[in-house]
């Protein structure tokens, strides 16, 4: 299916489609593959939305009679379009109009994954939160009330275990009603005042233009923001004079001035909200996120502290990395010399066999010294560094550490016009660089 062209054109093809279209956001790792499985019985396919070219995932669905299409967004960890997959996952949610949003949570770490949820919230009304993983949460200890998080959210929240199907029929009919709503009301995210007054002097302009197509409120502080995405995006959705109409522009000039003269330079503002998002985030789940053992949180702290800080976070990273390039290349020569006998006595033993044979030196040479040489020699030598490298590396990043990683290497790389998560990929290079 193809939605591309402005967000009316992409509503008007929803409303000609006989099924509700449902989009499914969330960070990675909370468990939505599983969600989106559980849903649909993994009938899905791929088809191409509205705002990039990418085909996501998407399956049906059926709930009292009524089909459902759920889309499959890329994981992210917010909207303020960091990366390819938040610009594709916020541009589906402008501009493909789906008729409602399920934000899957991790109950483990609730407070971190409501960033998202408060965001998606100021784009689109209709969400309804899923706080998956509920089955580990009480495993640790942690618990968590839906009913309160619900209530200050203003949207509804659905406790799920999603390796559990059962558990998964109160999201499908939260979904249904948010749907049916006449008006659904989330909680709406207040700023520091100057931005608040920023977006006043920019918001009644843009909702004229945006006609209801998009939250004039959230293209107010993306435009604040100076989110240079969106501004393409929205030039490209909403046709370029949307960009050039000369009373926004002044008005963007005014409220720009307004906020520097406040002493909030773009990237401040930036800090502020994200500030904001967070400190909201944090109120919500006050009370409403409890830990038995009260000491769960400080503990957790203590490891970011440790792991994150200006003066332990790089020598702890530089010796655990020294540690798994130790293992794997100095404990891999122990099963590489091994898998080398076994592999060179197999050699001898089919020499053996050609000759009993008599087979010609030529053939011998093709297929024994030759492709079985070199295919020992590969998987020897190639086989058990991987063997070690990549399970170590699973193993970090279940604990939760390559995530710090990236966080700790953010600042450097970014100042090279990269990311932090780069640095993931660069140790896998390394690790074949070293092979080859
Ligand atoms: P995604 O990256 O958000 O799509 O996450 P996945 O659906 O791939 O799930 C990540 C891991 O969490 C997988 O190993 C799932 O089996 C597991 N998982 C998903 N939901 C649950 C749940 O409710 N409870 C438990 N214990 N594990 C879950």
């Amino acid at each position: 299916m193809d939605l591309t062209g402005s967000a009316a054109g992409a509503r008007k093809a929803n409303a000609a489609r006989p099924d509700r279209i449902v989009a499914l956001a969330g960070n990675p790792n909370v468990g939505k593959s599983t969600v989106f499985n559980g849903l649909t019985g993994m009938h899905q396919h791929t088809g191409n939305w509205a705002g990039k070219t990418v085909a996501l995932a998407e399956g049906c669905y059926t709930q009292k009679g009524q089909s459902f299409t759920l889309v499959d967004l890329p994981g992210a960890y917010s909207l303020m379009a960091h990366s390819p997959e938040e610009e594709v996952a916020r541009d589906f949610l402008c501009f493909a109009s789906p008729d409602a949003t399920v934000v899957v949570c991790d109950a483990t770490c609730l407070c971190r994954n409501l960033n998202l949820v408060l965001q998606i919230m100021e784009i689109t009304p209709r969400v309804v939160v899923c706080v998956n993983l509920m089955d580990e949460a009480r495993r640790k200890g942690i618990r968590v009330n839906l009913d309160a998080i619900a209530a200050r959210l203003g949207v509804p929240v659905i406790g799920t275990t999603a390796r559990k199907k059962r558990s998964l029929a109160a999201l499908a009919d939260a979904v249904s009603s948010v749907i049916a709503s006449e008006a659904p009301a989330p909680r709406r995210l207040c700023y520091p005042a100057p931005i608040e007054t920023a977006i006043e002097m920019l918001e009644p302009l843009l909702a004229a233009r945006l006609c209801g197509r998009l939250n004039s409120r959230w293209v107010s502080l993306k435009l604040l923001e100076g989110d240079q995405t969106l501004l393409r995006a929205l030039n490209e959705r909403l046709g370029s004079e949307f960009l050039l109409d000369a009373p926004l522009a002044a008005a963007l000039g005014e409220a720009d001035a307004y906020l520097s003269a406040q002493g909030l330079t773009p990237e401040l503002r930036k800090d502020k909200i994200v500030a904001a998002l967070l400190s909201e985030a944090e109120r919500i789940c006050q009370g409403a996120v409890t830990h038995d053992n009260a000491d769960y949180a400080a503990a957790d702290r203590r490891l970011d502290q440790l792991l994150t800080s200006k003066r332990t976070g790089y020598p702890v990273m530089l010796l655990l990395l020294a540690l798994i390039f130790y293992l794997t290349i100095v404990g891999a020569n122990y099963p590489s010399q091994l898998l080398a006998q076994g592999l060179f006595w197999i050699q001898d033993r089919l020499t053996s066999l050609f000759m009993y044979l008599g087979a010609p030196d030529w053939l011998h040479g093709a297929l024994v010294l030759g492709v079985y040489r070199v295919l020992a020699w590969v998987v020897s030598v190639m086989l058990p560094p991987m063997a070690i490298f990549f399970p170590l590396f699973t193993l970090l990043e279940d604990a939760g550490y390559l995530p710090r990683v990236a966080y700790n290497l953010d600042c450097p790389f970014k100042r090279c016009n990269a990311c932090g998560k780069q640095a993931l990929t660069m140790w896998v290079g390394f690790i074949i660089l070293y092979l080859v």
